[in-house]
């Protein structure tokens, strides 16, 4: 059994219609007129398919294919069909659109489960507009208040609650109320990984947990000309070495751990002024919670030694945190033994990004599924797949959900 290849790529190919960017993606951002659009064409294909509809308050769509057992929790299979202001084609959109292929598939070949099948499309995951990302998904999982996301306003200073209204997506629902037998993901790798193995599918075991550092070093202007060496408290001189630290806290623990700064400010950013402050974050990732927190620990412990030696000020603030998650291994094993029986290329692979899965690992057995992107290339116009890719994924999705959703005869 398979899904329709040509039908899921024409239709992701119409869903990218909606919203276009400056350079063949997407600029479709959540609550905007074209997210609106996008929901519509959405709701119109899931109508056709014999689903019904339900909205939250937060606007996250759930069409719902029936089961036989009417006690049985749903199966919920969904992404994101928002974008990043210069986003792709692929991001969240396909595992949207996959979802609604295996449910598409399911009447084709008259499939009836015990349990029904929720295909879902979370409002605001990408954040670009409203910060945090995977918004509705958190308020559902119960990490934000209703009110905190309602709350959260736009770089023009629009509200979140009043954009959802104005669209017209405001649902009726509690958001959280619906309880979930399992929940699936299928999305594109956003990382170089499975096509540089040349596998076609990524089974997903686990998503990286995170800590965001932001440090200010305090060093004292003076002028580079005339400031003796000895006599220098020089921030950017501190900011340097605990860059080498961090590069070397992640080799110390490979493998499964990242960090890197990837934002720096100098003050005054002159080029004949030694910085009196500078500002800059650390990204650390890793799947295991405790090796998280020990390089976290390190990292803080190593940046006071360097600060303290130099005799520069230092503070540590932490601004983001995710703790990592373990998706459910009867899930894994399921998308792991569909890509085998299909004759899939495949791989374990953790997921380094963060998605709503993640949050929904909260509240149910979770995992996903992954397919490859040229390049390892996301969150640019420039994101692209192959339909082959794109199907594979989808087959795999399919078996796995129709599955655990369990087949009636
Ligand atoms: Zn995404």
């Amino acid at each position: 059994m398979r899904i329709n290849g040509d039908r899921l790529w024409d239709t992701l190919m119409d869903m990218a219609k909606i919203g276009p960017g400056i350079a063949g993606g997407n600029n479709r951002q959540t609550l905007t007129d074209a997210d609106a659009e996008g929901r519509s064409l959405f709701k119109t294909w899931c109508d056709k398919a014999g689903m019904t509809v339900g909205v939250d308050k937060m606007g996250t769509m759930f069409a719902t294919r029936a089961g036989t057992d009417p006690d049985a929790l749903p199966v919920y299979v969904g992404s994101h069909l928002d974008t990043q202001p210069t986003g792709g084609k692929y991001d969240g959109v396909l595992g949207v659109l996959a979802a609604l292929e295996v449910v598409r598939t399911m009447n084709d070949l008259g499939i009836k489960t015990k349990h029904p099948i929720v295909v879902t499309n979370w409002a605001n995951e990408e954040g670009a507009r409203f910060a945090p990302a995977m918004l509705a998904s958190g308020v559902f999982a119960g990490v934000h208040t209703l009110d905190y996301a309602y709350g959260r306003k736009d770089p023009d200073g629009k509200t979140y609650g009043d954009e959802l209204k104005r669209i017209g997506w405001l649902g009726d629902e509690e958001v959280g109320a619906r309880k979930m037998h399992a929940y699936f993901e299928y999305h594109i790798e956003q990382g170089p990984i499975l096509e540089a193995a040349d596998k076609t599918i990524g089974v997903v075991t686990h998503c990286q947990g995170l800590w965001w550092l932001e440090f200010t070093l305090t060093g004292k202007e003076a002028h580079t000309g005339s400031t003796p060496m000895a006599m220098r408290v020089n921030a950017g001189l501190a900011m340097s070495r605990i860059v080498e630290m961090v590069q070397s806290v992640a080799m110390e623990n490979q493998p499964g751990a990242v960090a890197g700064v990837g934002q720096v400010f100098f003050s005054p950013n002159s080029r004949n002024v030694l910085p009196g402050k500078v500002v800059f974050t650390v990204d650390l990732r890793t799947p295991d919670k405790e090796k998280l927190d020990r390089m976290r620990a390190k990292i803080e412990a190593e940046t006071k030694k360097i600060s303290d030696g130099l005799g520069v000020g230092c503070a540590v603030e932490a601004i983001g945190h995710f703790e990592p998650v373990t998706f459910d291994p009867k899930l894994v094993a399921s998308v792991r033994n569909a890509a085998e029986k299909l004759g899939y290329s495949h791989m374990d692979i953790i997921s380094g990004a963060g998605h709503d899965a993640c949050w929904a690992a909260k509240v149910a057995p979770a995992t996903m599924v992954m397919c490859p992107c040229v390049g390892g290339l996301s969150h640019n116009e420039a994101e692209e797949i192959s339909k082959e890719w794109a199907a594979a994924g989808a087959d795999v999705l399919f078996h796995a959900v129709v599955e655990t959703a369990e087949i009636v005869a």
